[in-house]
């Protein structure tokens, strides 16, 4: 097994509220099964409110999974996410870090880039002396093309694009095999966004990193993932590698959103399945498929009976009740 990142059935509930019946939960995760292989660029789309960025932050423990197993899994390491602590939960803060959504919001304006950058060494007790962090520094620094006259200004001095290449520098310092990057180029113009998502890829391919991107834009995910998952209110609803999910995706949820990605094909352009209806809240969510409510296809099943997500065995794993009998239509 070469996964990276496995989880079964992982669940993440909020308290919220105080009803009638007591304190109700929030399901921000609902069952889900994922499996991020070692050395990808594993994209996970949806729109807000769909649960991504909390099964990004339950996967990095910056929130506590309430059900399901989660592992984490490096040559001799095995590390059980559900119940990881003490010298453990240290080397993973090492091997695991977040690159945040908005470069403008998460540097802090008082502290020079060096000391931004070194801040995850001094914290985690990685280096010794001064000299020793200065120069890991500097190594990171290249690698995120920030040259020495940067690390001596502070944050307010870059454009978006640099910050966020400061951003990326602080997330690679302490040397991590996994990276969630959680909307890491949404707040950047679109030529910038080019220029991390470059930095990205190539940070990948140099240091054999593992990333889950997270992300509510499919065109981004298309030209940069190798797999691609999608979730909906807190489920996963389809998985597959990135060639076969655009090519052929099965989830009526995964078409809409294809459909909503402008089309250069004229043929393309009058079968757009536009996306009816909001995201229900996930306080308040549909009985059966939690998609029903908007999807096109809905018969009494989809109301009654949330469908699981099946493993049908080519690597393309769907959770829809009527899969087939669509893929057949569209077929004929
Ligand atoms: Fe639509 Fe039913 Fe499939 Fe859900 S299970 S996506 S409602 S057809």
């Amino acid at each position: 097994d070469d996964s990276l990142i496995t989880a079964r059935d992982l669940s993440v509930g909020f308290k919220i509220g105080s009803g009638f019946f007591g304190k109700s939960i929030l399901k921000a995760v609902d069952h889900v099964d994922i499996d991020i292989a070692k050395g990808s660029f594993f994209g996970l789309v949806g729109e807000s409110g769909s649960g991504k960025t909390t099964l990004g932050r339950a996967l990095l423990k910056a929130v506590p999974i309430t059900g399901g197993t989660a592992h984490y899994r490096d040559g001799e390491v095995d590390y059980d996410l559900t119940t990881l602590s003490g010298p453990a939960l240290k080397d993973y803060r090492k091997r695991a870090q977040l690159i945040f959504q908005d470069p403008y919001a998460a540097l802090s304006p008082r502290m020079t880039v060096r000391d931004i950058i070194a801040e995850p060494l001094e914290v985690m007790g990685l280096t010794k002396t001064r000299e020793e962090t200065d120069a890991r520094v500097r190594e990171i620094a290249a690698k995120c093309r920030l040259n020495l006259e940067h690390l001596r200004r502070f944050p307010h001095a870059f454009s978006g694009g640099q910050r966020q290449r400061i951003s990326i520098a602080r997330a690679l310092v302490s040397g991590p095999q996994f990276i969630v990057a959680d909307e890491s180029v949404a707040a950047l113009d679109v030529s910038i966004q080019a220029d991390v998502l470059n930095l990205l890829k190539q940070i990948q391919r140099d240091l054999g990193i593992t990333f889950l991107f997270i992300s509510h834009d499919l065109s981004v995910v298309a030209h940069t993932c190798d797999h691609v998952a999608v979730m909906y209110l807190g489920r996963l609803v389809e998985s597959a590698p990135t060639r076969t999910l655009f090519a052929a995706p099965r989830h009526p949820y995964t078409k809409a959103l294809f459909s909503a990605i402008p089309s250069l094909d004229p043929d393309d352009r009058g079968r757009a399945q536009k996306l009816e209806g909001e995201i229900p809240s996930p306080t308040n969510q549909p009985s059966g498929c939690k998609f029903h409510t908007r999807c096109p296809f809905a018969i009494d099943r989809c109301r009654a009976e949330e469908p699981l997500l099946e493993h049908p065995g080519d690597g393309h794993e769907v959770a829809c009740h009527r899969w087939r009998e669509l893929l057949a239509e569209t077929a004929a």
